[in-house]
């Protein structure tokens, strides 16, 4: 509905309501926009004191780290020489005099070297790995294995393995070799669950088990378990790339660079469609692993460049930064070996755990990473520091354990903020459209009533004219016979009876609006009043040749209605469907019940009512806005009183029209009126 259509002075209402909105729009922006500055900084106010916390926390940690660093140096140089002379052939391996290079256990380092002088690289062996077994086989297992392969029948092999497994014990080189082939052969018919808890068995209990062919059976079900994993089960992939990389990092490990090569590159495969972050540090161990080959080419012929005494050094091998223990080693024959390995950052956050539980700070995790590598966005950095003291060319990062900590911190007032604004701007365009609407309606009502008043006047002035033009006519004695005379005084009459009907209309709509209307319920009958309607209406019927027909329901006994105001009610909708009605001029009353209403409907073939305006034309002062409606003269309340009227009977108005065909007005009025009355009563 277009503004223009209601109010004279559009322009100027439209102006008005512009400034409104602007006036209210624009301070909303502002509040919205300074509520977001506001929003950012809290949050920066809130990273800023989680840094002033935890810089002391950061700083006294780093000492720490720094302590462990100059110890670590210490107990390694012995590690250095151990792996020396065990490179060497001096001595056999004993894992337990390396353990400078640990921590709780765990291997801090990988990538072991010894380099000789002249012989080159020792260290790691570059052939195949020896096997530990040569035994035979029993005649099932071979059968199995054909089976497996040739027949592609691994569940029959499952079984046979199954029943195999049974009749050995212990860690037998049998049992490796069956648990090997049954892992093998459950991961080929899909069975994951028993493969899984097989493999595990057979990397705990056959870990150095090398088969003849030279194959690592542990390693081979590391990467098998890995690979049967479910990539997003994130602790297990962590707790299983830890231990492959602890696996791998091993000096003696018995497994050909070939085998070990090829794990490192399936493993990483797999490990691809992780959640990266969390395993973050498989990454970097598995790619310290991969480079093994180029961290040896680069080491070549560096001997020169080494103390004797353990120290760190940092290569830039492939543009990475790679920190390295090492050491120079003069052995029993005055030849000098380089022996070292590479340190492995995040070997060390336990250790750097332990340190936080010890220093008793919660909340947080420390790292060591490579001072190059970027910051994690996502990750919220609490403190950071260089460990300036050491050559250690690494970074101490403490990270608050759960990214929505810092947003937990500022997150109360943040919501306050947010809901605060929220509200704001709720109430705002609130009441914007509450003014806009309450504004259009006034306006509205007001060409409304400017209307009514103009109606109005003409209704009242057709009447009073031939009144005055009647009584003129008799006071002049122009009229000539007894006949004229009658006919006179009975325009007068009728013309003054309209005057007065139009008086009582508008008389009982302000009694309406004021609320002062008093309804007298008793039972009537429906069919009675219908007729004392008609019979009022006889005049206006006679004058147009209207045909009224009446259908009355004989089943309808007596209706609880005020009967003076129920019959307005059909007057009202009657002499509508006469006013409103051109050609055809046949309206039809019907009075009929069903389960719910009992109902009294007007029925004409007038000129009808749009669909638009069904609803409108019960508000008071409405008329609908076309040509053949508005050359009928009206004042607009008719509908409304009838609306009043029946609502007040607890019933309500119904209208189905069709422009041009015409319009049935129902009047639903309920069967049992009698707790409406008593109900009526108590408001009155
Ligand atoms: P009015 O005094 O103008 O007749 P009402 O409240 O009785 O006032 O009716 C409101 C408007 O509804 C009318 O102006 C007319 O346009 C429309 N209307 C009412 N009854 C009919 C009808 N039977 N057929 C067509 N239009 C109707």
């Amino acid at each position: 509905m277009s503004l223009r259509a209601y109010d004279p002075n559009a322009r100027g209402l439209r102006k008005f309501v512009l400034l409104v909105i602007f006036a209210i729009t624009l301070p909303s922006m502002m509040l919205t926009g300074f509520g977001l500055i506001a929003i950012q900084n809290e949050r920066h106010a809130t990273l800023k004191r989680v840094k002033d916390l935890y810089t002391p926390i950061t700083g006294k940690l780093e000492q720490k780290v720094q302590g462990y660093f100059v110890q670590l140096l210490e107990k390694s140089s012995q590690s250095l020489d151990h792996l020396a002379a065990w490179a060497t052939r001096e001595v056999s391996f004993c894992e337990d005099r390396l353990e400078g290079l640990k921590y709780q256990g765990s291997w801090i380092a990988t990538n072991f070297f010894v380099m000789h002088a002249h012989e080159g690289v020792l260290l790691p062996r570059m052939g195949h790995a020896d096997p530990t077994w040569y035994g035979f086989l029993p005649e099932s297992f071979d059968r199995a294995l054909k089976m497996e392969f040739l027949d592609n029948h691994p569940a029959g092999a499952v079984e046979i393995h199954q029943s195999l497994l049974r009749n050995t014990s212990g860690a037998s080189p049998l049992r490796c070799m069956v648990l090997n082939a049954l892992g093998r052969c459950l991961s080929k018919t899909n069975n994951k669950k028993e493969a899984k808890e097989i493999l595990d068995v057979l990397i705990d209990d056959c870990a150095d088990f090398v088969d003849a062919s030279g194959y690592n059976l542990a390693l081979g079900a590391l990467l098998r378990r890995i690979q049967l994993e479910n990539p997003k089960a994130t602790e297990q992939m962590l707790a299983l790339g830890l231990k492959l990389s602890q696996y791998l990092s091993k000096p003696n490990i018995q497994a050909s660079f070939d085998q070990i090569q090829l794990v490192i590159e399936e493993s990483r495969k797999v490990l691809e469609s992780t959640d990266r972050k969390a395993l973050a540090s498989v990454f970097h161990w598995l790619e310290s692993l991969s480079a093994r080959r180029d961290i040896l080419n680069h080491l070549r012929g560096r001997i020169q460049d080494v103390q004797a005494s353990v120290t760190t050094k940092v290569f830039r091998i492939n543009g990475v930064r790679r920190l390295f223990l090492v050491k120079k080693i003069v052995d029993h024959q005055e030849v000098e070996l380089l022996a070292g390995c590479e340190l492995i950052p995040a070997g060390l956050d336990k250790m750097v755990a332990d340190l936080l539980e010890h220093m008793e700070v919660e909340g947080v995790v420390g790292h060591l990473r490579p001072s190059e590598l970027e910051f994690d966005q996502a990750e919220l950095v609490a403190g950071v520091a260089f460990l300036k003291n050491t050559d250690f060319a690494w970074r101490l990062d403490v990270d608050l354990v759960d990214n929505e900590a810092l947003e937990r911190l500022s997150g109360s007032r943040i919501t306050m903020y947010v809901w605060i604004l929220v509200l704001l701007i709720l109430a705002l365009a609130l009441g914007i459209g509450k003014t806009v609407h309450f504004m259009i309606r006034e306006t509205r009502l007001s060409k409304l009533k400017t209307d009514f008043v103009s109606s109005v006047s003409h209704e009242l002035r057709t009447p009073l004219t031939s009144i005055r033009m009647f009584t003129e006519t008799l006071l002049l004695g122009r009229v000539e016979s007894r006949e004229e005379m009658r006919e006179c005084l009975e325009t007068i009459g009728h013309e003054t009876e309209r005057l007065s009907r139009l008086v009582e209309r508008i008389l009982d709509f302000s009694r309406m609006e004021a609320g002062r209307k008093a309804f007298r319920f008793q039972p009537e009958r429906l069919d009675e009043i219908v007729r004392t309607a008609v019979a009022a209406c006889r005049p206006m019927i006679e004058k147009d040749s209207f045909a009224v027909s009446t259908i009355f329901d004989d089943r309808l006994s007596h209706v609880w209605v005020d009967r003076d105001a129920m019959v307005e009610v059909v007057v009202n909708l009657l002499s509508n469907a006469i006013k409103y009605s051109t050609d055809r001029r046949e309206v039809e009353i019907k009075t009929q019940q069903n389960e719910q209403w009992i109902v009294l409907s007007v029925r004409d073939q007038g000129i009808g009512i749009p669909k638009t305006e069904q609803k409108k034309i019960f508000e008071k002062f409405h008329r609908v806005d076309t040509p053949l409606s508005s050359a009928v003269s009206g004042s607009g309340l008719g509908l409304s009183l009838v609306d009043y009227i029946v609502r007040a009977h607890q019933g309500e108005v119904k209208v189905i029209s069709t422009p041009g065909s015409g319009s049935t007005f129902m009047v639903c009025l309920p069967h049992r009126h009698d707790d409406a009355d008593s109900k009526h009563g108590e408001e009155a």
